[in-house]
């Protein structure tokens, strides 16, 4: 059997869910014999790759380049993981739509303007700030999502409990805070 082919992706998040991902200990290792990661922010890869079999994603979608990058993560994945809260429901990063309208302005004002210790001035040329969305996104409102792996973030065996039953075809459902299979 071909070994799959796993990614991992860091949208809007903390990085707080990779690091439990970490924290899957000598699991990695095992992981390591089973599978290869062809994308992941732990990696120097700079384009998503084509045939990917499984995809777990952190963040929100907040930005222009989250957009298309999470676009561009379903054409090429067959099973995409919404990897943490703020995949599932945008959760911190999405504190600013309660601002309503204007909020992506009013963040950037007051990340490079009034918090600026000097040259105050929101960067506007391209390539440098993504164009922040107007409303921060769970990654199911843009893309079609195959399972949600719940958690800020996700304890390790919960992650291992999925990863494992993904792995050998098996379909797992969420009962309560529990993830449960067959
Ligand atoms: S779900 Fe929690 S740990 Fe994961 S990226 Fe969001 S804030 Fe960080």
């Amino acid at each position: 059997m071909d070994r799959l082919r796993i990614a991992t992706v860091w949208l809007g998040g903390c990085s707080g869910c990779h690091m439990s991902f970490l924290d899957l200990d000598e699991f990695l290792i095992e992981l390591a014999g089973m599978v290869d990661i062809v994308y992941s922010p732990v990696m120097d890869v700079k384009e998503y790759p084509e045939n990917v079999d499984v995809c777990l994603i952190e963040g929100a979608v907040c930005n222009e380049d989250n957009l298309e990058l999470v676009r561009q993560i379903r054409e090429r994945t067959k099973v995409l993981v919404s990897f943490g809260d703020c995949a599932i429901t945008a959760n911190v990063p999405a504190i600013r739509n309660q601002l309503g309208l204007g909020n992506a302005e009013s963040v950037l004002q007051r990340a490079y303007v009034e918090g600026a210790e000097s040259n105050p001035g929101v960067p506007r040329e391209a390539g440098i700030v993504p164009a922040l969305l107007e409303r921060v996104l769970p990654v199911h409102e843009v893309v079609r999502v195959e399972y949600f792996l719940p958690g800020c973030p996700p304890p390790a065996e919960r992650i291992k409990a999925l990863m494992v039953q993904v792995l050998s075809g098996a379909e797992p459902r969420l009962e309560g805070s529990q993830l449960k299979f067959g």
